[in-house]
């Protein structure tokens, strides 16, 4: 498997998370967004509590899901940078659903 993103706090690849920043952060879990920015959580808790949240107004903290863009850094399920292997193998995979 080969993941579009890795979570800053426990390193491991995701394809869907939270963005904080625009990508100063990427966090797979509520868990490890709190563990790593306990204060961007909270502000970000504070907002949604207020009203003030609007997911789709491009905010500084969302979550979302991502798909694997070849053109850009592809992590494995540890997180490391996907070996050549790992994206010929995700390919064919694809080309599997295709059909
Ligand atoms: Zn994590």
């Amino acid at each position: 498997m080969i993941f579009p993103r890795k979570c800053t706090y426990c390193c491991k690849g995701i394809d869907e998370g939270y963005v904080v920043c625009e990508g100063d952060a990427y966090y797979c879990s509520d868990e490890c967004f709190k563990n790593d920015d306990p204060a961007t959580w909270d502000g970000y808790q504070a907002e949604i509590a207020a009203g003030d949240y609007d997911p789709d107004n491009n905010h500084w903290c969302y979550h979302t899901d991502w798909e694997i863009d070849t053109e850009e850094q592809i992590y494995n399920e540890a997180g490391d940078p996907a070996t050549y292997a790992e994206v010929i193998e995700w390919n064919q995979e694809q080309q599997q659903e295709d059909k």
